[in-house]
């Protein structure tokens, strides 16, 4: 096998998604061979002995590693610039690996609480089982996450956009607080997604993706990535990763390989076709309140112009009208379909109150932003003009 990448590689960043992290099999293929095989065979007994104590390069069994997941995670790693980066096999996994991988009982975790619904649980009930304290602060509010600071805290941790709400945290001014108490920071960077907005290079120590929605595209399979430095990674989440098996699957790999050669054609694509969607909507008279990451009226617009590259491929807003008047409008749309992924090719709709987020009481919600007449709209491939003709029509039934 030749032909890996490095975080140094001098190539664009489309140019590196679509070739980094290829190793070529003796075949010569030219599109990443997909290794569907669940361990390896060894010429010898002695030599099964050194790959098991790490004494020979090699894969062992896919539960640690696989040649096809290998890609991916190096791909990642190179786009993201930086040493290492460990599949999993979802979202979910990542996060709750990336966190768990970093504290012990008696620690603390500070966390913005504007997160994704299986974020907040994990951080609010699932973590606090096992004797980990954590608080959950207003992450606009700087002073909140000094206040919130103990000598045992350990992990900080935030989304931003925010989901659904796409609430701005300023990553750098958190980063440095959290460096000041000995804490290290991990962003889930999902709704930017890789190409928007570079964690890393605001004062992040660890990101975790989502690969189930811009980095697939095309709602096809659930995948999760955490990256961070050679010593972050080795620290924290490899040995625990191999131990506890929430391994990416070789198939799930080759197929996110695939989609991060065409990431920053469709997100491009879609960011602009956001941005020709919000305009329009947020003009119209049945909406109140629209949030979209890239308009000037977004209430954080100067830490997104310090921080991101585009507005994202989502816009959320809120119907006149509640709860009712969302639904008339949601089953009125007959091109955007109501569903819960995001990233798509295919714009969807979701009504967070009573999907996503329905587990949380009304005032968790209301804190969130997280209205009854409030829709999140993620804007797919689609000729934007179809998209705006569907959503307008729908919300004249609304
Ligand atoms: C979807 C999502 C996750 C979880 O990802 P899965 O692949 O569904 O497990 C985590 N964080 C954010 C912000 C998400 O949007």
């Amino acid at each position: 096998m030749a032909e890996t990448s490095s975080p140094t590689s001098p190539f664009h960043p489309e140019t590196r998604l679509v070739h980094d992290g290829s190793f070529r099999s003796s075949f010569g293929e030219t599109s990443e061979a997909l290794f569907l095989t669940q361990g390896h065979v060894y010429a010898s007994a002695e030599e099964c002995e050194a790959r098991f104590k790490d004494e020979l390069p090699g894969y062992i069994y896919a539960r640690f590693s696989n040649p096809t997941v290998a890609m991916f995670e190096a791909r990642m790693a190179s786009f993201e610039g930086v040493e290492a980066a460990r599949a999993t096999a979802t979202g979910m996994a990542a996060v709750t690996a990336a966190l768990m991988g970093q504290v012990k009982a008696g620690d603390h975790i500070v966390s913005a609480r504007a997160l994704f619904g299986s974020c907040r649980y994990v951080i609010e009930e699932w973590l606090p089982r096992f004797g980990v304290e954590t608080t959950l602060v207003d992450g606009t509010d700087l002073s909140a996450w000094k206040k919130a600071v103990r000598p045992n805290t350990k992990v900080f941790f935030l989304e931003t956009p925010s989901n659904p709400t796409l609430e701005i945290i300023d990553i750098r001014a958190v980063a440095d607080i959290a460096h000041e108490c000995g804490a290290k920071l991990t962003v889930d960077n999902v709704f930017a997604t890789p190409l928007l907005q570079k964690p890393f290079e605001l004062g992040a120590d660890c990101v975790v993706y989502s690969a189930t929605k811009h980095i697939d595209g095309q709602g096809r399979c659930l995948g999760g990535v955490i990256l961070g430095s050679e010593q972050f990674i080795n620290d924290h989440i490899k040995t625990p990763l191999r131990q506890t098996g929430p391994a990416l699957s070789p198939f799930n790999a080759w197929v996110l390989l695939k989609g991060l050669e065409t990431l920053p054609l469709r997100v491009e694509r879609q960011t602009r076709s956001a941005g020709s969607v919000a305009d329009i909507l947020a003009a119209h008279s049945k909406i109140e309140k629209l949030i979209y990451c890239g308009r000037k009226d977004h209430p954080q617009a100067d830490i997104i112009a310090k921080q991101m590259k585009g507005g994202s491929t989502l816009i959320a807003f809120n119907v006149k009208g509640g709860k009712d008047a969302a639904f008339r409008f949601l089953n009125a749309l007959k091109l955007v379909r109501i569903s819960n992924n995001l990233g798509d090719a295919k714009s969807l709709v979701t009504h967070p109150a009573t999907t996503t987020h329905q587990r949380f009481t009304p005032e968790a919600r209301a804190e969130m932003g997280i209205t009854d007449g409030l829709v999140r709209l993620s804007v797919g491939l689609e000729h934007p003009d179809d998209l705006i003709a569907d959503l307008v029509q729908a919300l004249e039934r609304a």
